[in-house]
């Protein structure tokens, strides 16, 4: 049987165009830092509190519900796992070969781990928002906004340690890249129209709508996010489903890293 083609002029185009960011620094006010090429414990402590500070600035200027902190760690507490980075591919992730931040775009599990193994210290953000945000059907229209809080947490604490001197430190989210506006709640509801939606621009030859800020995905990269919270003594998480109803669920968990030197 001969298939159906929709001729390209038929086709319904989605309106969404992606978000690009305010290139501009919010301040200038700064006195340079020598760069750091060695571990220096006093300077991770002072990390560690200004990323708390910008963790519990990020959550007010949002007016979120939402509790969240920074802890320091060492990388040998980053579990990585292939199992997780096909995951993405078997059953195929909505987000599978759509960004520049997934697979198969995203550095390989080889490949982070000589990134992991090249660093020592890292900071792990850890976010609670709401849980009623994350399960049916919440998620359709509010994940999207929590994974980019976490996302504005990550690359500003990155930055962070680089005002410090670390200018090695690298940020990776949990969570699908979506700063630009990429799977919002408009996007979602023209997808499932079967709307034509645009292309992330960075794999159409173009410049990132969000770059220096957009990161990848933790499980994007073959990091076992579960496994690395235990060990690093956070709270035991959950795994979450569509059929679990908001009271049954005692938290939601998001969570960071970024590596330091
Ligand atoms: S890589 Fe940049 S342009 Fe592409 S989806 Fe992510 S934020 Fe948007």
């Amino acid at each position: 049987m001969q298939r159906k083609v929709i001729p390209e002029i038929e086709r319904y185009m989605s309106k969404i165009s992606y978000k690009r960011r305010n290139p501009l620094p919010e301040r200038k006010d700064r006195a340079p830092s020598p760069v750091r090429r060695e571990p220096d414990m006093e300077v991770f402590v002072e990390l560690a509190k200004r990323s708390n500070k910008i963790i519990e600035d990020v959550i007010s200027n949002a007016k979120s519900n939402s509790t969240g902190h920074a802890k320091l760690i060492t990388t040998d507490k980053i579990v990585l796992d292939p199992r997780v980075r096909w995951k993405c591919r078997i059953p195929v992730c909505f987000g599978y070969g759509m960004t520049l931040n997934c697979p198969p775009h995203s550095p390989t599990t080889e490949e982070m781990r000589e990134i992991v193994d090249s660093y020592k210290h890292a900071l792990l953000v850890s976010f609670y928002p709401p849980v009623e945000n994350h399960v049916f059907p919440g998620y359709l229209t509010q994940a999207h906004g929590d994974v980019n809080l976490l996302n504005e947490m990550v690359s500003k604490v990155e930055a962070e340690a680089t005002y410090l001197g670390y200018y090695l430190a690298m940020g990776f989210k949990g969570g699908p890249c979506v700063g630009c506006g990429f799977l919002s709640p408009e996007y979602v509801v023209d997808l499932n129209k079967g709307k034509k939606t645009p292309l992330c621009p960075s794999l159409d030859g173009q410049m990132c709508s969000q770059y220096l800020r957009a990161r990848p995905a933790l499980e994007a990269v073959g990091v076992d996010v579960f496994a690395t919270v235990i060990n690093c003594g956070e709270k035991n998480p959950y795994v979450i489903n569509p059929q679990h109803p908001a009271e049954s669920v005692p938290y939601v968990g998001w969570h960071g890293i970024v590596l330091i030197i």
